[in-house]
């Protein structure tokens, strides 16, 4: 039976393997630790573990890929999902990239606990990469174990998820299985480590490459393979660049900017904090990817990381991602410079990411607002007084959004009423002080008299601007809550977790629970409001 199982399920996987069969390979295929030249990935194969648990699949994904849910819970199909099982036509590989971490160039750095097993095509025609993430050393592991433990892997799979379906581009995730090996983690590097369960994230997406990619071979002067790359990227991900010459390089740096633009502006819409914007973790398709110490935004805190390694300089703190992506898309520009020799056009292209986060950010935020666009002065005005209000005292950000599509704009109700759905997003409401409330106040007369004037329709308003302003994301203490259930052996809140995040825009009224304010326990507690790299 589950041999059945198995068969029909990986007959269902087509590999293609794009990536190996182009780019060069690094000729030797053992773990150890190494510095890889020449090659854009090394053949690996995944550690075997000992007792391969399914946890959760995403049901979306499985059937993106032509699988059916059942046949993804069958063992053997488990044992393939945490490296135990090796199919027909899979070529797994670790990848060699480098990065500026922390704006600090660190040289090669790789998948050093990721090993792809290949490229399967989708139920679109498309390719997609499979890639378990936590699967054993490779050589581009260092001095670390390859390995991931549950808390991570819980927190990656559900975030991934969680992005996807409120419309942020990211890596998916099929499935989350625990190994049953126990890994050994220093959760905030103080000397206390403790064994945790070991885990295993199964992440999807069409590439998987970095910035960082075009970085290692730039920086060690490899531009052979830095182009045979580029041309690999632009061919399969970006067909639609037709340039042969130079150009096909600026095309693909301008498009990157966009798209990357994209990322970021949604990434401030929802309150989402990446936390390790290193180049490394940069994507060349604009999504987001490696979620580490990531956090969401509950009060609403620009200079807020949930980084501990971050803690002093704040690099990556939720209102600095913007100006950290240009950074790190001119460290992409000068890793593309020896292919296109001309600094110009390159400035041009990076330009773009300028034009592109302007423009979208604007039509984000006039959205959340619920109005046309922020074209006219006053109309930008209100945006910045909302950003304003929200930080003159601690206010939920999710909150605050979601309850201003239900105030009213009819000019018969009287300002203390009017404001009142927004004032739920306060945290201390004891603490606010008459000054406070006049600015909470000033604010929803103002955007009631825009709208009065616009003659915006409330229902109209009311549905786009909750197409905007989602009711539900991943709070940190919500992740933790699941996390420190599934160390105990019951996993069903990630799976609640998982359903309730796969529509979070609509009401889920019998789900209320999860639409509240940040609760006490959860302000300065590890895992909810610190976070560190050790995963
Ligand atoms: P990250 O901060 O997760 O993006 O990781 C930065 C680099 O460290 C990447 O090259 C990772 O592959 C590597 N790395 C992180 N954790 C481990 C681990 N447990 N074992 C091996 N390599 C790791
Ligand atoms: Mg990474």
């Amino acid at each position: 039976m589950s041999q059945d199982g198995l068969v029909s399920a990986s007959e269902k996987l087509q590999f293609d393997n794009r990536f190996t069969a182009s780019l060069p390979s690094d000729g030797d295929d053992g773990t150890y630790s190494r510095q890889v030249v020449g090659a854009c990935y090394s053949r690996v194969e995944p550690a075997v573990v000992q007792d391969p648990k399914l946890i959760a699949i995403s049901v979306e994904i499985a059937e993106l890929l032509g699988i059916a849910p059942d046949e993804i819970k069958q063992q053997d199909f488990v044992d393939v999902l945490a490296g135990n099982n090796l199919l027909e036509g899979m070529d797994t590989h670790s990848a060699c990239y480098g990065g500026h971490q922390f704006g600090h160039w660190s040289g090669q750095l790789g998948d050093g606990r990721a090993i792809a097993l290949g490229e399967v095509l989708d139920v679109n025609g498309r390719h997609q990469m499979l890639q378990l993430k936590g699967a054993g050393p490779t050589p581009y592991s260092r001095s670390a174990d390859g390995l991931a433990v549950l808390r991570s892997s819980i927190r990656e799979f559900l975030c991934s998820e969680a992005m996807h379906h409120l419309g942020v581009p990211t890596t998916r995730a099929l499935s989350l299985v625990t190994t049953g090996d126990q890994v050994v983690r220093d959760i905030l590097y103080d000397g206390n480590p403790r064994p945790e369960p070991g885990a295993i994230v199964c992440r999807v997406a069409p590439s998987f490459i970095r910035f960082g990619n075009f970085e290692i071979f730039a920086a060690r002067e490899d531009y052979k393979t830095l182009q045979q790359l580029a041309d690999f990227t632009v061919a399969t991900e970006f067909p639609e660049i037709e340039d042969d010459g130079p150009d096909r390089y600026v095309a693909l740096l301008g498009q990157v900017a966009e798209r990357t633009a994209d990322m970021v502006v949604e990434w401030l819409r929802v309150g989402f904090v990446h936390g390790v914007m290193n180049t490394d973790n940069m994507s060349i398709l604009g999504l987001t990817i490696d979620y580490g110490p990531y956090g969401w935004l509950d009060n609403y805190d620009p200079n807020w990381t949930p980084n501990t390694t971050d803690a002093q300089h704040r690099r990556y703190r939720f209102g600095n991602q913007p100006a950290v992506a240009q950074w790190n898309l001119v460290q992409l520009a000068n890793a593309l410079l020896p292919l296109v020799n001309k600094v110009e056009p390159l400035e041009e292209a990076l330009g773009l990411f300028g034009h592109r986060f302007e423009s979208r950010w604007s039509a984000m935020m006039a959205k959340k607002l619920g109005l046309p666009s922020l074209d006219e002065a006053a109309d930008k005005a209100l945006a910045e007084d909302a950003l304003k209000v929200l930080q003159i005292i601690e206010t939920d950000m999710t909150m605050f959004w979601r309850e201003l599509s239900s105030v009213s704009c009819s000019e018969s109700v009287e300002p203390s009423d009017r404001v009142k759905p927004l004032t739920k997003a306060i945290y201390a409401k004891e603490q606010v002080s008459e000054e406070q409330k006049l600015v909470f106040t000033e604010f929803a007369e103002n955007w009631a008299a825009r709208h009065r004037g616009l003659g915006t329709r409330e229902e109209a308003r009311r549905a786009s601007m909750n197409s905007a302003n989602p009711k539900y994301v991943l709070r940190n203490y919500m992740a933790q809550l699941a996390i420190e259930r599934a160390e105990q052996g019951d996993t069903s809140l990630v799976q609640e977790l998982l359903d309730l995040l796969k529509a979070p825009y609509a009401e889920q009224e019998d789900k209320g629970s999860y639409y509240a304010l940040r609760p006490d326990w959860a302000r300065t507690k590890t895992g909810c409001s610190q976070l560190s790299c050790s995963s």
